[in-house]
């Protein structure tokens, strides 16, 4: 990677994750850049499992159910289901770095694919109705009502775009279309009062770029649709699109890294980047929490282990500058290696790998340091600040 020079980079493009990332830590936006090993992530498949199974019950053709049959809608409904989920464990196995595939997450996905159901029957005003009771004549208003399903946004010169779950007219009693609605589908957790601050800018930005590419829409109105219990919540607020210009120029790619925001929010949260920045180790070092946590984070050697038990004795590394040099310190921890952590370790040591390794969420209550299926095993290789790397540019 380092040294090798961009031949034709893609036009930089941004997006609503990529702006959101940028905004907790430039750091992390710009090494999700660099053709790091992505983390598949259960949530994540979940996710798009459901959102591919919506998107598949409007899309498929239903002209074969008879107007006022109804009884068909569950096993329809379970079946694209089953299919997309079947798809997704292919995508996270395929995945080197990733935790346990969760079977029993499927009643999971079951039941936010119903409640995307149970939104979409309220957008037509019968959100009660039971979905064995779903004829054919109302599904396919449904599916007349839906105007785009997981289409890309972007606006016309390409600088910003998005994904769009769907865009549903809005009709009044007569029938007559009176509006649009961009609605997000979120299988993520509700919120209590209002939207999050970077949904509620994701999906003004959707709304904007809509309205900017046509500017003879009808009134548009966007939600996010929680599937968990079925709760829709609106986006308000000005338009957006100023500000993510601004971001776009912040987050054109550079050589050089870009700026961390070291702290709780950010490398105390959830950043997948972390074997690769040296930052949250300085932090924590200095601020005493380096390993005090139940699920900590830690740079080791690998002292000694057993490849067939998983159990091993770790050397605890300090960083012995900004950079994030290991510093072995004599303090000598047992661990016990299981499950996908083990996996993940072997796979390691399988490459020849040698020097010290990034632990992961590793949790610390008992004697020996557990590292279990949640845990990323990665080589440590921080990339230090000041010195330019150049890869050639795969958006995201
Ligand atoms: S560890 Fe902290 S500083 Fe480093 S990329 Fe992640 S959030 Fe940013």
């Amino acid at each position: 990677m380092t040294g090798q020079q961009a031949s034709e980079p893609r036009p930089h493009m941004l997006s609503p994750s990529a702006w959101n990332r940028y905004e907790t830590c430039p750091r992390m936006y710009w090494l999700s850049r660099q053709g790091l090993p992505r983390k598949a992530g259960m949530a994540a498949s979940l996710g798009t499992a459901v959102h591919a199974s919506v998107e598949d019950l409007l899309l498929h053709d239903i002209s074969h159910i008879k107007d006022a049959e109804s009884g068909w809608m569950p096993s329809f409904a379970e079946g694209v289901l089953k299919t997309r989920w079947e798809e997704e464990k292919a995508i996270f196995h395929a995945t080197p770095r990733r935790p346990q595939w969760k079977e029993d997450k499927w009643k999971e996905a079951i039941r936010n694919q119903r409640g995307a159901i149970m939104m979409l029957l309220d957008h037509v005003g019968v959100r009660s109705l039971e979905q064995e009771r779903i004829t054919g004549a109302l599904w396919r208003r449904i599916q007349k009502l839906a105007i785009a399903v997981e289409g890309e946004l972007k606006t016309s010169d390409g600088r910003l775009m998005g994904r769009l779950d769907l865009l549903m007219g809005d009709v009044n009693e007569e029938g007559e279309l009176v509006g649009w609605l961009v609605a997000d589908l979120k299988t993520g957790r509700t919120p209590e009062t209002a939207l999050k601050t970077d949904v509620n800018r994701q999906l003004r930005m959707y709304r904007d770029i809509l309205l900017a590419n046509n500017p003879s829409a009808p009134n548009v109105r966007t939600e996010g649709w929680y599937t968990q219990n079925a709760s829709k919540w609106a986006a308000h607020g000005d338009n957006v699109l100023e500000q993510a210009y601004a971001a776009w120029q912040a987050t054109v790619p550079t050589p050089l890294p870009m700026e961390p925001t070291i702290g709780d929010s950010s490398c105390g949260g959830f950043c997948d980047w972390k074997a690769w920045c040296p930052h949250w180790w300085n932090w924590r070092k200095d601020n005493g929490t380096l390993h005090k946590s139940d699920f900590s984070d830690a740079v080791v050697l690998l002292q000694e282990y057993d490849s067939a038990t998983g159990s091993a004795v770790l050397e605890l590394c300090e960083p012995a500058d900004a950079n994030g040099r290991a510093m072995p310190t004599g303090v000598r921890q047992s661990a016990r290696f299981d499950n996908r952590g083990k996996e993940a370790l072997d796979e390691v040591l399988a490459t020849g790998h040698q020097g010290a390794l990034f632990l992961g969420s590793i949790m610390t209550q008992a004697r020996a340091w557990r590292i279990g299926h949640w845990c990323d095993v990665l080589p440590w290789s921080p990339m230090p600040d000041g010195v330019e790397y150049h890869r050639v540019e795969q958006g995201g």
